[in-house]
């Protein structure tokens, strides 16, 4: 079956092609380049496989390739380290990445050449340590190359795939892979340095956790000869592992995608006859809800993956109503931990609401407020040890001690695990607030309030009270149903809003309500994988609050 498969033309690859571009990228990397084992190359792209010039009535195909993965694996073939970056990054924010990392070369889309440009000149980084997508294939150097040949001849070492060849045992644990950072959620995004050890593991653990515990479980299982989409950014830890390493040792096929659009995720999957979804909660709320869902033959989807935030027990159960034939399979982890710390076994039954079990291999603890250990059913921090953990952050010291402590790694999640194993992440511990002395966690809130089918998304953050020390309140976004009554003359929009003030107020979870009330907005502020920056909204609360007390 292919490898990779292009979506707006349907262009596909297989794994011989794109072996062959692999070392002839290496071999031109190597040898026009000079680059060497452990230099870093920093991939600055959205997931784009070629160049498109639009023309009034179709898409001509102007360069043919699988780019980004083709530059990524040719950087392990030689023991590069690769550092991928969000292709809507500002220049500093390039900058900084490449200067944390200390990158040779950048990879970049003709889309992206002008800020790539402009960062390479801050930094210092010579112009032709740029390379562009459009001439990777003209720089091939293939194996038969007299170059190479030469090379050969005069005893100088020829590229050899640093997997197959370099790795010797052991070594691995140590040898960076990656330089990928954090998504920036609480603070600064950080570097973390993840050996070949750990992204091997972390697949190798997937793989366990699903054929251990999924035995006969034909809907939530990855097998070769499946396709799945690649419209998760490969700059992530999720969309990388999940398709570039994750895909293509299960020997699917994916269908990539240069940037998320919904409607063109829907028509790949009717036209490639798609059924494993990597996707993170946003996703999942669209094909649960979107009204574009009905138009189009989403019957061959037998499993979605989902990660990277929270998957509240009611979209579960809309998610199930949407596509009653496949299977919601919620991953938990994080940079640190290649991607899966836990999962949801395929075989099983899970109970709603949680991340699944953690993987094979994976050892925790859970630490409660007062330091001692938790045992079942009681909250703490998790702490985790396991072959796919990181080794530490690059150039963050007090980070990387706070972080990784004792050889455990500290996750800064609060989370359950029930006396089945399963795991439930209740909230980060930098999020939870603390009212009247009581731990109240937002997301709980937040699940609560989505189930309204007003609520398109929302988030719950903390404002100061005197009396309380601190309250909840929620900032509200309309859902498409609320909007068509307004627009429709059926309903007016204040009454839309007095509902769901009712509803905000009436939102009791014992001692918990949203003291601080509602206030509404246009889009809750997510970054790519769907995480919610409470940190961006914390401002604009007490900001709200103090108007509605001008008011007053
Ligand atoms: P930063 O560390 O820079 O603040 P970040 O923690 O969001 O950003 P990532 O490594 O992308 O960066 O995300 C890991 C975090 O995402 C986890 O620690 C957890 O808080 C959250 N997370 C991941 N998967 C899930 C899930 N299934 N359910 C709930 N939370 C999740
Ligand atoms: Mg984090």
């Amino acid at each position: 079956s292919p490898w990779l498969i292009e979506n707006h033309t349907g262009t596909t690859w297989f794994a011989e092609d794109i072996r062959s571009r692999v070392y002839g990228l290496a071999n031109s990397l190597s040898i026009r380049w000079d680059l060497k084992e452990n230099d870093v190359a920093c991939v600055y792209s959205p997931n784009h496989m070629g160049n498109f010039v639009p023309t009034p009535t179709r898409f001509i195909l102007k360069q043919r390739g699988p780019e980004y993965p083709i530059a990524v694996w040719a950087c392990h073939r030689l023991g590069v380290v690769v550092t991928p970056a969000n292709p809507n990054f500002t220049v500093d924010e390039l900058v900084y990445q490449l200067q944390a990392t200390g990158a040779r070369v950048l990879f970049t889309h003709p889309d992206s050449l002008s800020g790539a440009k402009a960062a390479a000149e801050i930094v210092g980084l010579d112009p032709a340590a740029i390379i562009l997508f459009e001439d990777i294939s003209s720089q091939d150097i293939p194996h038969g190359h007299p170059v190479v040949a030469q090379l050969v001849k005069a005893g100088l070492e020829q590229p050899t795939h640093y997997l197959e060849a370099k790795l010797r045992p052991g070594e691995g644990r140590t040898k960076l892979a990656l330089l990928c950072f954090s998504s920036g959620t609480t603070g600064k995004p950080k570097a973390v340095a993840l050996p070949h050890f750990a992204i091997i593991s972390c697949i190798l653990q997937l793989a366990l956790a699903q054929n251990i515990n999924g035995r006969n479980a034909e809907k939530g299982r990855y097998r070769s000869g499946d396709v799945a989409i690649g419209v998760l950014p490969f700059f992530h830890i999720y969309g990388m592992v999940a398709n570039l390493h994750w895909a293509i040792f299960c020997g699917m096929s994916v269908v990539v995608h240069g940037k998320f659009d919904f409607e063109e995720m829907l028509k790949s999957i009717e036209r490639y006859r798609i059924n494993t979804l990597f996707l993170v909660p946003p996703h999942v709320v669209l094909l649960s809800k979107h009204s574009a869902v009905k138009r189009y033959d989403l019957s061959s989807v037998r499993s979605c993956s989902a990660g990277a935030a929270p998957i509240s027990q009611e979209l579960t159960a809309e998610f199930y109503r949407a596509l009653p034939n496949s299977r919601l399979i919620q991953i938990y982890g994080m940079t640190e931990t290649s991607t899966a710390i836990s999962m949801q076994p395929p075989g099983d039954t899970p109970t709603p609401g949680s991340a699944g079990c953690l993987v094979p291999g994976m050892v925790a603890k859970i630490v409660k407020l007062d330091g001692t250990l938790s045992t079942h059913d009681e909250p703490g921090e998790l702490w985790v040890k396991g072959p796919q953990v990181a080794l530490r952050y690059l150039n963050n010291d007090k980070a990387t001690k706070e972080t990784f402590t004792d050889g455990w790694l500290r996750t800064g999640d609060e989370v359950i695990i029930n006396k089945k194993g399963e795991l439930f992440v209740v909230d980060r511990i930098k999020e939870i607030l603390k009212v009247r002395g009581f731990q109240v966690a937002p997301a709980e809130l937040e699940g609560h309030l989505l189930n309204h089918p007003y609520v398109a998304d929302c988030a719950v953050v903390g404002i100061p009270n005197d009396f309380s020390g601190e309250v909840p309140m929620a900032f509200v976004t309309l859902s498409e149903e609320a909007k068509k009554l307004a627009d429709s003359g059926n309903e007016q929009v204040d009454h839309i809003k007095a509902t769901i003030e009712k509803h905000v107020s009436d939102t009791k979870i014992r001692y918990k309500w949203l003291e601080g009330g509602v206030e509404f907005m246009d889009t809750i502020p997510r970054n790519p994988s769907g995480k919610l920056l409470r940190r961006l909204l914390r401002d604009q609360a007490k900001e709200r609050v103090h108007n509605r007390e001008a008011k007053a």
